[in-house]
């Protein structure tokens, strides 16, 4: 499988503190034949390897980590991006409002079951949905969405075959409103291939019915052919979003690492089995450590990632504590925090440097304006000599104007800052400890 090649061209990696770019170029040349025998998507290939290579050279290995673990760490966190990175939610209309949802797909694809699978979901969270039996070319259809609908206890609309889909629809959508349902599922026909009458039909359901969402369902053991399949449904009825069938058979993940990065839709669940309750939200994360097969390896590269913040924190901790925190540590600090959690968490931090100030309740405009303040300060102590930086008690009146000047601000600002400076030094004096309790991506007071 795409998992065990990838975790025997990582074991190859070894022995050294920063990868090299022969080593990084060799690993990957495999890692692009195995994704291509795992059927992503070609062109998705080669910007995935790209850009994994941009990051990867020249990169240092953390501590505790092997080269292999290092790259097995940026390989994940781009095919978590590749994938969408976040999770996406059916999007459903408010209150009791009813939403109109679409299943379109080839005919084996599995839009029969998973309608049924949908259904329970939206029971579960305290919907009412209603399903319709759109495939008239199929008897068999009709009986399979009735017997499915039974086992979930959800209502399923029907006229038999003798009727045409668009008005099946229509008719179902005003049964819902009549009867207090708030979810419609069309159950659409498939074809055994990309076929014109097909597409014709389901723009016309979604011209005539108000259809709010087109989820296409595809069958991730076709590879790429269920790529192209979602590429051509988007290009010409437009979808909303795709559901990935009987994944629990794929072992190569080539579409659900393709779908999203060549059709720009979402993955938002995936079928692991021909049991109704057999459906699950669709996770980038999870599935990324899914076909890298290597939940131990991610684990650890976290707890490594928590470690190298932890020790962080606690150097400063030490500074702070001995009050050598100069502005150059400043600088770095400023730098590293903005990484982990953004300005928020800086300002959580510096309860000294009138940046916070009132932080309970911060809106986008106080951020903003926080990030203003930052940027300004930032440039003050760039605007400082390394010896000034290191040492501010030289700063004298005329240190200063020079400063002022370079920074392009008034000198009082420069003088507001080595006040605050002062202060915050102090306060941390008083403060021991007060970064214990760092935790990963966060610091807490
Ligand atoms: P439709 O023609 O698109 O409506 O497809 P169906 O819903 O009739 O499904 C076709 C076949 O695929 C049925 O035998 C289903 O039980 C099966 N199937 C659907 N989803 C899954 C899944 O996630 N995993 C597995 N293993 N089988 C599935
Ligand atoms: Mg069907």
């Amino acid at each position: 499988s795409l998992s065990d090649k990838l975790q025997n061209i990582f074991k190859n990696l070894r022995g050294k503190g920063r990868l090299s770019e022969a080593d990084v170029k060799a690993a990957l040349k495999e890692v692009k034949m195995a994704l291509l025998e795992a059927d992503v998507n070609f062109k998705v290939v080669k910007q995935f390897v790209k850009s994994v290579e941009e990051r990867a050279i020249g990169q240092d290995v953390m501590q505790s980590l092997t080269p292999g673990q290092m790259v097995i760490k940026i390989v994940n966190e781009e095919m978590v991006a590749l994938m969408g990175s976040e999770t996406t939610q059916i999007a459903l209309k408010p209150g009791n409002e009813i939403t109109v949802i679409m299943m379109a797909g080839l005919q084996g694809a599995g839009k029969t079951t998973t309608t049924a699978k949908l259904a329970g979901k939206f029971k579960a969270k305290g919907k009412k949905p209603l399903l319709a039996a759109c495939d008239v070319y199929r008897p068999a259809a009709v009986e399979q969405l009735k017997i499915n609908g039974e086992k979930q206890g959800v209502e399923v609309f029907s006229m038999g075959t003798g009727n045409n889909p668009v008005d099946i629809a229509k008719a179902a959508v005003s049964h819902a409103k009549n009867n207090n349902f708030n979810i419609v599922i069309l159950d659409t026909a498939g074809r055994l291939h990309i076929d014109e009458d097909m597409m014709a039909e389901l723009i016309k359901i979604k011209e005539e019915v108000k259809v709010d969402q087109t989820i296409l369902v595809v069958d991730s053991m076709t590879g790429q052919d269920a790529v192209n399949v979602a590429s051509s449904f988007n290009e010409k009825v437009g979808i909303d979003g795709v559901i990935l069938t009987k994944l629990d058979g794929d072992t190569r993940g080539g579409a659900a690492l393709s779908i999203k990065a060549v059709t720009g839709k979402p993955i938002l669940y995936v079928g692991m089995g021909e049991k109704l309750s057999d459906l699950e939200q669709f996770y980038p994360d999870r599935m990324a450590s899914r076909i890298l097969g290597m939940g131990d390896v991610l684990t650890l590269i976290e707890k490594a990632e928590a470690q190298i913040d932890a020790d962080k924190a606690k150097e400063m901790e030490q500074k702070f504590k001995k009050a050598e925190f100069d502005f150059n540590d400043f600088l770095e600090y400023m730098g590293q925090i903005r990484n982990m959690g953004g300005i928020g968490s800086i300002l959580n931090m510096l309860p000294g440097m009138g940046l916070g100030g009132k932080m309970k309740g911060l809106d986008a405009g106080a951020t903003e304006d926080a990030e203003a303040n930052l940027k300004r300060t930032e440039s003050i102590i760039y605007s400082m000599t390394a010896k000034e930086r290191s040492n501010p008690d030289i700063l004298n009146p005329s240190r200063k104007n020079r400063i002022a000047r370079g920074a392009g601000v008034d000198i009082s600002e420069v003088n507001k800052l080595v006040k605050q400076f002062d202060q915050m030094k102090k306060m941390m004096k008083q403060m021991p400890g007060m970064m214990k309790g760092a935790k990963k991506g966060r610091f807490k007071l």
